[in-house]
C-alpha cells in the first residue's frame, strides 16, 4: 500500500487570488496535495489590523476565493489567531510537510513571519516564500552604494533597468485535495462585517474578488488607459483605474498588468504609477519606523495643534471647502477617494488646521477599501512634506485652486455636496465669496445649508510657514 502523499500548507495572505500566484502555482506543479489556508490574526497587526472598510472588503474578497478553489475541487480553510501558534498547529494537524506562503513586507509581519520559518524549519518543515504582490522586491533593488533609494525617479529607472518578471499561470487544473480536510469554521466566525449601515454604499460601487478585479481591468484597459497620462488628474472622469483595492488584497498581481499594458503614453504613465506602489513599499521595508514617525527627523519637533472642530469637520466634510468636503464624503459613502482629492484633502489637514499627519493617515485607515500601509505612508508623509521625495513643506495646496484647476465646471463637487447643486461654476469652489443674490438662486444660505470655511486659507497658510520656520528656519512660500 503506497504512502498518503505529502501535502503542502498553502498560506494565503494578501494574494487573494488563483492567477499569477507563485505560492499556488509552485505548490500545484509539485503534483502533491494542497491545503489552501488563511489565518485572521488581527491581533499580529497589532495598531495596523485593518480598519472598518478593508475588514469588509477581505469577507467578500475571502469568499470569492472560496468559491474559486471549489471551482477547481479544493476549498479554504479558515483559522483565527496569532499566525505563530495557528500555522504549526495546522502543520500537526494535516501531517503537511511544507508550508508556502508569499511574503508580506509589513514591519509586523516581516518580524512575525521569519519566526514562524524559523521554527517550522526547525520542526523539519519544508518553507518556501515567493513573491506575489510585487514587480521587484524591496531587498533586491539597492542603490549604487548597496543602500535603499529615497527617491523615486531613480529608484525606478533602477526597477526598469531589471527583467521585468511574468505573470504565472495556473491553467484550469484542479487541485489535489488531502485524504481529510481539517475543519474550518464559516467566514462568520471572523466577525468582519462592520456594523449596520455603515458600508451601505459599498456594494454599489465594488465588487471584491479575483473577477470583480479582472472586471474592473477589463473595463478600464477598454475605455481608459489610452488617455490615462491626460486624464487622471480630474477627479469627476473616469480616468483612473480604481484597481488599487483590488491590489491590495492580491486580487490581481502587478506581473499581471504589465504584460496586458503594452506601450504609448498612457501606458507608461500608468506603469509609473505602479512603480510608486512598487517605491512605498521599497521605503516601509527599509524605514519601517515610518509608519508613525517622520523620515524627515527635523519634523519630529513640528508643532502640530490639537483642533477638535476642525477635525470633525474634515472627517464629516463640512469643511466649508467643497473639493475638500466632496472627497472626505466620498471616501465615507466608497471607502474610495482619487489621488488629486487624497493630497488635497490631506494638505487641507496637515497644513491649513495643523493636524498632525498622522492623525490623517489612521482616518484613512479606517475609511479606505484600499488602505495599505506602505501607499498610506508614503501618501501622508508626502503631502506633509516630511517623507521620501515628498512635496516640500511650503508648497501648500490652496483648495480653491486645486478645485477650479481639476474641477472646472464643478461636477465632482456637485456629486458629492449636492446642497451646492445650483451654485453657479464660477462660485462652486468658493460660494461664500458669491454675491448674495447668486447664492439665494440657487438656494443656499450659508451656515444653514453649507458651512462657511472653517479657517481662511491665506491665515492658515501664514500660520503652517510660521510652524515650518520654527524647525527649518526659513520659508521662500509657494501657492499651488
Ligand atoms: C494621503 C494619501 C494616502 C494614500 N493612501 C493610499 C492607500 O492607503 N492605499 C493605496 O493603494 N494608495 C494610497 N494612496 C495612493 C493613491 O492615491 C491611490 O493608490 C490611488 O488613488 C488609487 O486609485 P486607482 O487604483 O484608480 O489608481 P491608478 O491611478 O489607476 O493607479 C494604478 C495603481 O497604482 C498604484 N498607485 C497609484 N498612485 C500611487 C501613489 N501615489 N502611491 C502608491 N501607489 C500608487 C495603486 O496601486 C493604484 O491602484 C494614497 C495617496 C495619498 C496622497
Amino acid at each position: 500500500m503506497s504512502r498518503p502523499a505529502k501535502s503542502i500548507l498553502v498560506w494565503f495572505r494578501l494574494d487573494l487570488r488563483l492567477d499569477d500566484n507563485p505560492v499556488l502555482t509552485r505548490a500545484v506543479e509539485t503534483g502533491r496535495p494542497v491545503i489552501p489556508c488563511f489565518v485572521w490574526s488581527p491581533e499580529d497587526e497589532g495598531a495596523w489590523a485593518p480598519g472598518c472598510a478593508s475588514r469588509w472588503w477581505l469577507h467578500r474578497s475571502l469568499d470569492a476565493l472560496g468559491e474559486s478553489l471549489r471551482e477547481r475541487g479544493s476549498r479554504l480553510v479558515l483559522r483565527r489567531g496569532e499566525a505563530g501558534r495557528v500555522v504549526p498547529d495546522l502543520v500537526r494537524e494535516t501531517g503537511a510537510t511544507a508550508v508556502y506562503w508569499n511574503r508580506r513586507y509589513e514591519p509586523w509581519a516581516v518580524g512575525r513571519d521569519g519566526a514562524i520559518k524559523r521554527r517550522l524549519i526547525k520542526e523539519g518543515i519544508e518553507v518556501k516564500r515567493f513573491n506575489g504582490c510585487l514587480l521587484y522586491e524591496p531587498h533586491a533593488v539597492r542603490n549604487k552604494s548597496g543602500g535603499p533609494y529615497k527617491v523615486f525617479t531613480p529608484f525606478w529607472k533602477a526597477c526598469l533597468q531589471r527583467e521585468t518578471p511574468e505573470p504565472l499561470g495556473l491553467g484550469d487544473t484542479r487541485l489535489r485535495s488531502p485524504n481529510r480536510w481539517p475543519s474550518s469554521p464559516g467566514l462568520d466566525a471572523f466577525a468582519l462585517e462592520p456594523r449596520a449601515n455603515r458600508a451601505a454604499e459599498f456594494p454599489h460601487w465594488w465588487s471584491p474578488g479575483e473577477a470583480g478585479a479582472r472586471e474592473r481591468l477589463e473595463r478600464f484597459w477598454e475605455s481608459g488607459l489610452a488617455d490615462y497620462a491626460t486624464e487622471r488628474d480630474f477627479p469627476a472622469r473616469d480616468g483612473v483605474s480604481r484597481l488599487s483595492p483590488h491590489l491590495r488584497f492580491g486580487e490581481i498581481g502587478p506581473r499581471r498588468l504589465v504584460a496586458k499594458a503594452g506601450s504609448g503614453s498612457g501606458a507608461d504613465a500608468f506603469l509609473r504609477e505602479l512603480g510608486w506602489r512598487e517605491f512605498a513599499c521599497h521605503l516601509l521595508y527599509h524605514f519601517p519606523e515610518t509608519t508613525d514617525k517622520p523620515l524627515r527627523p527635523e519634523f519630529a519637533e513640528f508643532r502640530w495643534r490639537q483642533d477638535k472642530p476642525g477635525w470633525s469637520a474634515w472627517t464629516r466634510g463640512r469643511t466649508g471647502y467643497p473639493i475638500v468636503d466632496a472627497g472626505m464624503r466620498q471616501l465615507w459613502r466608497t471607502g474610495w477617494l482619487h489621488n488629486r482629492v487624497r493630497m488635497t484633502v490631506g494638505s487641507f489637514l496637515v497644513k491649513d488646521l495643523l493636524i498632525p499627519w498622522r492623525d490623517g493617515a489612521r482616518w484613512f485607515w479606517d475609511t479606505l477599501v484600499d488602505a495599505d500601509l506602505a501607499n498610506n505612508t508614503l501618501g501622508w508623509q508626502w503631502v506633509a512634506g516630511c517623507g521620501a521625495d515628498a512635496a516640500p513643506y511650503f508648497r501648500i495646496f490652496n483648495p480653491v485652486l486645486q478645485g477650479r484647476k481639476f474641477d472646472p465646471r464643478g461636477e465632482y463637487v456637485r456629486r458629492w455636496v449636492p446642497e451646492l447643486k445650483l451654485v453657479p461654476d464660477k462660485w462652486i469652489q468658493n460660494p461664500w465669496q458669491a454675491p448674495n443674490t447668486v447664492l439665494e438662486e440657487a438656494g443656499v444660505v450659508l451656515g444653514r445649508d453649507y458651512p462657511r470655511p472653517i479657517v481662511d486659507h491665506a491665515e492658515g497658510r501664514r500660520r503652517a510657514l510660521k510652524a515650518y520656520d520654527l524647525i527649518k528656519g526659513s520659508s521662500g512660500a509657494a501657492g499651488a
